[in-house]
């Protein structure tokens, strides 16, 4: 039995899906305006092992992601100027080209850390239509407002407002910022924009529509509640998110779609935390981030290459998702020892068989604990270190790898293979060793190690790496 906590109930909850063995899954994609980082990574990651948990438990998942690439402003209470505008500014291209540049980038990275994508990926700028469908639907229900820059969502025309946060309408801060754009006319601070005009502020936008209410282009939070029903229906059962899009984000998907069907929205709320970096918050607009070329391309000590994008899907796999992770390359290097010693092991390993009931059981168990995937790997290491047969171990690893990720699959029984030349080093030392020559045997370990192989002593022999 698979439990979940839900941010909306505050409560660890059995899932249970609205229809018998299907899943509907929304989860909130990229602004495409920068660089995806590795905090980024981390959040998919956990959309990723969620997936594959609810698969694990039989459920057939139809899985729906946005890429956000209109909308979106420098704040996420309507203020600012728009991310994709800005960044287009910024780096001298088209917003277009900026869209399409990052949000290769963001599947470029998500595919290196093994991240399954969605069913179906939506773009807000090719659903439009969609979204000014539901405004004209809320417009009608007496939930909207215009003022010269925008049609607004009316909160206090919205009694359940603040379920999800657990926020008092009455305890919302307006932004006042004076350097930024704010919307004076805007009645009060929890309402929020369903469509901008292209007017003041926003008149050179370059990305505008037509609209019932005038030339302009929506807000960030309409495309999600446009899209996810439009894939899912109205009510579903599962939308992701990082914990930053709880207060107003998610708040205002809920506002909108809830006010236009009458429905609840979505049944199962979850919300990951983040992945810090020198105590803060791992951003694209503090610019304090990590990309994944930095990790792979850092140079380490004795020639190393960097890391590999799984080390990071690994060290990920250690931590809860709801509690924040601090990102150092300290426990990056021992993800990465971790990783290189659960290949080694596997190398030596024969074909799956049988999948082990009381190790699959138990791993499952802990995965549908809210995916406490830290507890999962632990069973998986008493897996590797047990005495069954290893064809057993191989069929119990690889059902848990189809949750884990980890691509281990082509590990298995797939002893290193070595150029000729090495070998004959390795022969030569295996020679020294068994006629306790320790000097020769080291020094032709070093040679081994010039030419790109490491090797180690165990005790059924050696096991070698390629470095
Ligand atoms: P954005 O493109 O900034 O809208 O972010 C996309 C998703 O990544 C959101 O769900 C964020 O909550 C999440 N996210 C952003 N930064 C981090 C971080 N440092 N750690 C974990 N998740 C993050
Ligand atoms: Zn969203």
């Amino acid at each position: 039995m698979l439990k979940l906590y839900n941010t909306l109930t505050r409560k660890i909850e059995e899932f249970k899906s609205l229809k018998p063995g299907k899943v509907g899954m929304y989860t909130c994609g990229p602004t495409v305006y920068d660089y995806t980082h590795i905090g980024h990574l981390r959040k998919y990651i956990g959309d990723d092992i969620l997936k594959k948990v609810l698969r694990a438990n039989g459920f057939e998942v139809h899985h729906v992601m946005n890429i956000t690439d209109v909308g979106h402003l420098t704040s996420d209470e309507d203020s600012g100027d728009d991310k994709m505008e800005k960044g287009a500014k910024e780096q001298n291209r088209t917003v277009w080209e900026v869209a399409k540049f990052f949000e290769d980038y963001f599947f470029k990275s998500t595919n290196a850390v093994n991240i399954e994508r969605a069913d179906i990926v939506c773009r807000a700028t090719e659903h439009i239509g969609a979204q000014v469908k539901l405004i004209k639907l809320l417009e009608k229900n007496g939930l909207t407002y215009i003022t010269p820059h925008a049609v607004y969502f009316d909160t206090t025309k919205f009694p359940k407002y603040g379920q999800l946060s657990g926020q008092k309408l009455e305890d919302k801060k307006v932004g006042s910022r004076s350097d930024v754009f704010v919307d004076k006319a805007k009645k009060h601070s929890a309402d929020f924009a369903l469509w901008f005009f292209t007017v003041g502020h926003f008149k050179d936008h370059t990305m505008r529509w037509s609209s019932p209410w005038g030339e302009g282009f929506p807000g960030w939070h309409i495309e999600c509640s446009a899209m996810s029903m439009e894939y899912l229906g109205e009510s579903f059962d599962i939308h992701t998110g990082g914990i930053d899009h709880i207060g107003i984000h998610h708040e205002n998907e809920i506002a909108q779609s809830e006010g236009a069907t009458g429905k609840q929205f979505v049944k199962f709320w979850v919300h990951h935390d983040f992945l810090n970096l020198d105590k803060e918050k791992m951003s694209k607009s503090k610019k304090n981030f990590l990309r994944l070329e930095d990790i792979v391309g850092k140079s380490l000590p004795a020639g190393r290459q960097g890391f590999d994008p799984l080390a990071l899907r690994y060290l990920y796999l250690t931590g809860h998702y709801r509690s924040e992770m601090a990102f150092s390359f300290e426990s990056l290097t021992g993800a990465q020892s971790a990783l290189n010693n659960l290949r080694d092991e596997i190398r030596l390993w024969d074909q799956p068989k049988e999948v082990v009931a009381q190790y699959w059981q138990r791993f499952l168990e802990a995965a549908n604990d809210d995916l406490n995937i830290p507890k999962a790997l632990a069973v998986l290491w008493e897996l590797v270190k047990s005495e069954i047969p290893s064809s057993d171990k191989s069929a119990t690893l690889l059902e848990m790898d189809k949750i884990l990720g980890l691509g281990l699959e082509e590990y298995i029984g797939k002893k290193v293979e070595v150029p000729e030349e090495v070998q004959k080093l390795i022969d030569a030392r295996e020679n020294a060793r068994k006629s306790r020559d320790f000097k020769r045997s080291d020094d032709l370990r070093k040679e081994i190690k010039k030419l790109g192989y490491e090797i180690e002593d165990n005790t059924s022999g050696y096991k070698i790496r390629k470095l």
